[in-house]
Parts: structure tokens; C-alpha cells; sequence
């Protein structure tokens, strides 16, 4: 299992109906990765260490959406169940959520580039960032999905913020719109300086 340090954190990407079979923007076998996460969700939980989730979180009109000329079917629009976390997935109310793309005109795949909200979906308004900092987290540890796109973003913000990276291998799942994205995106993160390791739960 992974090392539940004192200042490490872990990140779940996006790990909602919409991104998982059955959805309309699905990984393939992107549900796979849930008991994974639970696993690591339960480490961190007993470790007594941060563990951040980000979502999508479209209007129905977002300009990521074929309808706005963008690259993407509508997916994670608010108040529909494709927004919502994968049924499997227990979230401890200790958890920390962060949503993106909530703007009409402007995407976001960063979980860097989301805000928090509170349990009943009230803005708070602090980054990702800020929470990572304020909780001392030195080391963050990345799930979720998708490999080649808001776990490649997120994880790139990371190490931008000077975070020391690790993108769980058996934790993540791609979309491969293009053959071999998600390869291309480790390899890149690998580059850049994260690590990549096994759960090994
Ligand atoms: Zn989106």
C-alpha cells in the first residue's frame, strides 16, 4: 500500500457517472478503478490525511459541449445523475470537494482550476491549492479519470504548485480518443517529474 505519510494527500479526478460505462462520455472500464480508490480513500482516512475529489460540473449550455462547437457530448451537467459521484464510491464527510467548469463560456481540466464546495453545495470558494497548502500536504497522490485528460491536467498543476507527484497507475483510466493518449500522457508526466506507482492494495 501506499506510504499515508504526514503530508500527503490524496486526489480522486472526476469519478462521476458521466466519465464511467453507461454514461454519455464514458473511460473504458473506468468504473475499475473504484474499489481501487475506496481502498486508498480507507488508508487516508485511518492516516488522518487530506483527501480532495474533483468533479465536472457543467451548465447545460457549457462551451466544452458538440452543441457549442466543442469536442465533447453534454456530460456532468448539474442536478443530472451523470454529475454525480460513481454510485460505489464512499466519500467520508471529512473529504474535501472541488468543482470545475462550472462557467458557461470557459472549460477547466485541472482540479487546480476548481473551488471548493460544502457538503450541501455551497461555494466556499478555496482552491485546491489553498486547502492542499493549508493542510501542510507536501506529496499528492492522483486518481480518478481520465489518464489523458483532467488526471494529465491536474497532475501537471501539481507539479507546477511544487508538489511532489504520484499518479496511481492501477488507480486511473483513460479515454484513448487517439491510440496511446494515455501512454503519452504518462510518459510526459514521467518528464515533467511524477512519479508513477502501483496501489498495491
Ligand atoms: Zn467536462
Amino acid at each position: 500500500m501506499i506510504p499515508v505519510t504526514d503530508h500527503s494527500a490524496l486526489i480522486v479526478v472526476d469519478l462521476q457517472n458521466d466519465f464511467c460505462p453507461g454514461g454519455s462520455l464514458p473511460v473504458p472500464q473506468g468504473n475499475d478503478v473504484v474499489p481501487v480508490i475506496q481502498a486508498l480513500i480507507g488508508a487516508f482516512s485511518a492516516g488522518g490525511q487530506p483527501i480532495a475529489l474533483t468533479r465536472d460540473h457543467h451548465p447545460a449550455d457549457h462551451i466544452s459541449f458538440q452543441s457549442r462547437g466543442g469536442p465533447w457530448p453534454p456530460h456532468c451537467v448539474v442536478g443530472t445523475h451523470g454529475f454525480d459521484y460513481h454510485p460505489d464510491l464512499v466519500v467520508p464527510s471529512r473529504a474535501a470537494h472541488f468543482i470545475k467548469g462550472f462557467t458557461r463560456d470557459r472549460d477547466a481540466y485541472s482540479g487546480f482550476e476548481g473551488i471548493r464546495i460544502g457538503p450541501g453545495g455551497e461555494m466556499i470558494g478555496e482552491t485546491l491549492a489553498d486547502y492542499l497548502h493549508h493542510h501542510g500536504v507536501e506529496t499528492v497522490y492522483l486518481t480518478g479519470l481520465a489518464t489523458d485528460y483532467c488526471v494529465r491536467a491536474t497532475a501537471l498543476d501539481a507539479l507546477r504548485e511544487g508538489f511532489t507527484t504520484w499518479v496511481v497507475v492501477d488507480a486511473i483510466r483513460g479515454v484513448d480518443v487517439k491510440s496511446g493518449d494515455s501512454q503519452r500522457a504518462l510518459l510526459e508526466l514521467a518528464e515533467k517529474g511524477a512519479g508513477l506507482i502501483e496501489s498495491a492494495r
